[in-house]
């Protein structure tokens, strides 16, 4: 741990390390903003980094939003971005599918336990789905529904993947029928698994929530397709032409972000202080992964000559 460089942000140690990078992948929450507010000097740093020629790509693991959700939201907040600069978990998820799982023919529905962006990113890649934001899974479960799942009549024959991201309406109704596509031979898939989801200083449930439900019951774990996933890694690799050596990983989480850029051999890791994990978190003897550089924010680098 007393190999990680802190980027104390007066000079030469920034510019050094902006140098090394032609690529940098950034996290959102937790490293430009948290919630809805972005964090002070962050839209300054980010032109800052474009006007020295760096590319920028949004890599986040909120399967909720679509790309173009992410687009209005940097928006918001004084970002530049088009679609082509976010890549989300759902992305990543409906990209390995379509292009990488290729379903057999007449199995070729993903059944999805999650929010819009989950079907926004299946639709854009071709991918038809059933369940999701369908409003008729939002009620409590029958006796005819335990009947019609159980003899499969209640069950899409198409359904060749089971897809969990983070929906704020799991229940029961919804998790059986997951189980049940999965009994009949579905691929397990999820977005994510992340364990918690920071809100208003505080922590709730992230899409893990809608997994773990599931990864009990059949007693195996989804191929989650976010951070710190190298499907989402080679996605991003085969999409922007990255020279790996030359990309660094921004982020706040060591578990997802920090984990992502050493297993994918970037460049560079470097971790943020302004988001779910601490300097303590990588100094402890059993850091799950222990970033290349750290900073006490982002705007720190705008202090480079
Ligand atoms: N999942 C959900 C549903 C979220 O709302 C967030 C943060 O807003 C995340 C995951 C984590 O996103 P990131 O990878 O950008 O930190
Ligand atoms: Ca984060």
């Amino acid at each position: 741990a007393a190999s990680v460089k802190y980027l104390t942000g007066d000079g030469a140690g920034i510019k050094d390390f902006i140098d090394k990078f032609d690529t940098f992948l950034f996290d959102c929450d937790g490293v430009l903003w948290s919630g809805d507010h972005v964090f002070e000097g962050v839209p300054e740093t980010l032109l800052l980094l474009r006007s020295k020629g760096k590319r920028i790509v949004f890599v986040t693991n909120n399967s909720t939003k679509s790309r173009q959700d992410y687009v209005k939201k940097l928006a918001g907040m004084g970002i530049e971005a088009g679609p082509d600069d976010v890549f989300g978990s759902s992305y990543s998820a409906a990209v390995y599918i379509s292009r990488i799982l290729k379903l057999p023919a007449g199995k070729r529905k993903v059944y999805v336990i999650g929010e819009a962006g989950v079907e926004h990113e299946l639709a854009s890649e071709g991918v038809p789905f059933v369940g999701g934001t369908d409003p008729s899974y939002r009620r409590d479960i029958t006796p005819e529904d335990f009947a019609g799942l159980a003899d499969g009549s209640l069950l899409d024959p198409e359904v060749g993947a089971v897809l969990c991201g983070l929906d704020f309406h799991v229940n029961y109704l919804k998790l059986a029928h997951g189980l049940q596509y999965l009994r009949r031979g579905a691929r397990f898939l999820a977005t994510n698994i992340d364990s918690t989801l920071p809100m208003h200083h505080d922590i709730f449930l992230g899409a893990g929530s809608c997994s773990v439900p599931l990864a009990n019951a059949v007693g195996e774990q989804p191929l989650a397709l976010g951070k710190p996933s190298q499907a989402m890694m080679d996605a991003v690799e085969g999409k922007f032409q990255l020279d790996r050596a030359r990309t660094c990983m921004v982020g706040d989480r060591l578990n997802t972000d920090i984990k992502f850029g050493i297993e994918g051999k970037l460049g560079g890791t470097l971790h943020v202080l302004t988001g779910v994990h601490s300097k303590a978190d990588w100094e402890a003897e059993d850091a799950v992964a222990v970033p290349a550089f750290y900073a006490d924010k982002l705007s720190d680098l705008r202090e480079c000559a």
